[in-house]
């Protein structure tokens, strides 16, 4: 069975929409420096409802249809597993454009930080913006160059040339390289092949082009672009953007938890599984899950995943999520988590949406007996696919 929708995701946050290109004079914008750089390119966010495409997979299991569910699906398909937030400069807003695949609002980053606070995914600085101080809510600024006596912007960079075969420096004006083919040293009239190879950059200034100063450092101030003002790159603020990874199942293994561990590997094998402690499967993400118990029935091919987590103050939600990645992942017939532990309020209908099975017994013997019944209800009568 597969749970992979029949469409391919956008691969990242550039192929989002964007009202307006960014017309950028001169020097370069500050947003450049963002990855995922927005093109014309519409109708990404006109993607057809998750939910028809869902219904659209006949096998898919119900608890799918929960939105934390299709999230992580979606994540899994890009490659780094991380949602990325994409900045529009020009309206001053950040989104995660992948949100709106769930039919969520895209800027709801309440939302992805309670996932992180669930232990489903785990937030990342991203980038840090340098923004207005005083409209901090405008996050394009460019950088601008001036000259430190007359203030012009008229400001022209200036280097000198150094033809390493014949020692002949000049300013770099007088070398015409508009003809990369065909430049030729002033001095000793050899053509220059290669620029990288064949010329040093010895030193480096600017010129005023209304006052004609020279000068090595040009005051250099960032532009406020939509209020049009400029301010101090120190009195620059920061934002920060955050991404948000999908965790990696870290079932940590508990050395109290051998002899139970032992006791359900000869109970599958009991059953006709081959059955595997503490084994490394690989999803259908190319993600490597550590399972503590991985089963496949020799008869049925039917597999099944348990966990056992034993918590002090009782299993609760993040334990249940912490499952449902590799779950989802792996995609088994069955998953059970087994514990010693109390059970916390919610967590139960949380396993059942999830199609997770709990099994929550104070001492082993119960455990044990708990699931053969279950083993032997889920897999003995069965026979066949489900
Ligand atoms: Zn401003
Ligand atoms: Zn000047
Ligand atoms: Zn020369």
């Amino acid at each position: 069975m597969s749970i992979t929708f029949g469409r391919k995701s956008g691969k990242d946050t550039g192929k989002l929409e964007s009202k307006s290109e960014h017309k950028i004079g001169g020097l370069d914008n500050i947003s450049s420096i963002f990855k995922g750089h927005p093109n014309e390119s519409e109708a990404k966010t006109k993607d057809p409802p998750i939910e028809e495409l869902i219904t659209s997979e006949p096998d898919l299991p119900k608890p799918s249809t929960s939105k934390s569910v299709q999230l992580i699906q979606e994540i899994q398909k890009l490659d780094d597993k991380t949602i990325k937030p994409f900045v529009d400069y020009n309206e001053g807003r950040m989104f995660y454009p992948l949100l709106s695949k769930i039919g969520e609002v895209q800027d709801n980053v309440g939302y992805l930080d309670g996932l992180v606070a669930d232990g489903i995914l785990e937030k990342q600085v991203y980038e840090k913006l340098i923004v207005c101080p005083i409209h901090p809510d405008t996050f394009s600024s460019s950088v601008r160059l001036y000259c430190p006596k007359c203030h012009s912007m008229s400001v022209e960079k200036l280097n000198l040339f150094e033809h390493k075969a014949c020692g002949f420096i000049t300013e770099s004006t007088n070398f015409d390289f508009a003809d990369p083919e065909n430049s030729i040293c002033p001095s000793c009239k050899k053509t220059i092949k290669n620029f990288d190879k064949e010329i040093r950059i010895p030193a480096m200034w600017y010129q005023c082009n209304d006052c004609s100063e020279k000068f090595d450092n040009a005051v250099i101030k960032l532009h406020c672009r939509k209020h049009e003002h400029d301010f101090d790159t120190n009195s620059g603020q920061f934002v920060t953007t955050f991404s948000y990874k999908l965790k990696n199942s870290d079932i940590s293994v508990n050395s109290d938890t051998t002899q139970i561990k032992d006791e359900l590997l000869k109970l599958l094998q009991g059953f006709n599984f081959n059955a595997k402690l503490n084994v490394s499967i690989k999803g259908k993400s190319g993600n490597v899950h550590e399972i503590p118990i991985y089963g496949k029935s020799k008869e049925t091919n039917q597999t099944i995943l348990i966990f056992i987590k034993n918590q002090s103050n009782g299993i609760d939600q993040s334990d249940m999520n912490s499952i449902l990645v590799p779950k989802l992942d792996i995609d088994p017939t069955n998953t059970l988590l087994v514990t010693v532990s109390g059970i916390n309020d919610g967590v139960e209908s949380l396993g059942e949406h999830y199609g997770i099975n709990l099994i929550s017994e104070s001492d082993f013997s119960q455990i044990i007996s708990r699931v053969e019944e279950y083993v032997k209800k889920s897999y003995a009568k069965k026979g066949g696919k489900k």
